[in-house]
């Protein structure tokens, strides 16, 4: 079972989840003048994106957002996020250097083939398939 629930709070997605957070006050800070935390702006970005994080087909094994086939943002937060990291990608080396370190090395990932995704599907057909016999 690789796509299973009990796997969403596994470490890659909780460290995609750290370095957006880091990435996102970095950008408010600098931007909109948040000492501390996002604006209700940036925070609501950032909630949109952990959203799109929660219902990653590919859990786990989710490439870097821009390598991916399946493009879940809606057109203007995409442009928001890609702006945000543009932004803060750079920065974040000497302010978090290991998160950067790993975004960078998960950057290198391709995206595995949508046919992951609907092995689900084809798993549970198979299981429903050999209980029918049975
Ligand atoms: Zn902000």
């Amino acid at each position: 079972m690789r796509l299973g629930q009990d796997q969403k709070g596994g470490t890659r997605l909780a460290r995609e989840r750290a370095t957006m957070a880091a990435m996102m006050s970095l950008y408010c800070r600098d931007h909109h003048g948040h000492r501390s935390g996002c604006c209700d702006d940036c925070s609501h970005l950032l909630d949109y994106a952990n959203r799109r994080l929660d219902t990653c087909p590919f859990g786990e094994d989710k490439p870097a957002c821009s390598k991916c086939l399946v493009h879940c943002y809606s057109a203007s937060q995409r442009e928001r996020v890609r702006e945000v990291m543009r932004y803060s990608g750079p920065r974040m080396v000497f302010r978090h250097p290991i998160l950067s370190l790993y975004h960078l090395l998960d950057k290198g990932r391709k995206a595995p083939p949508l046919a992951i995704i609907r092995r689900g599907c084809s798993t549970a057909a198979a299981s429903a398939a050999r209980a029918a016999k049975s």
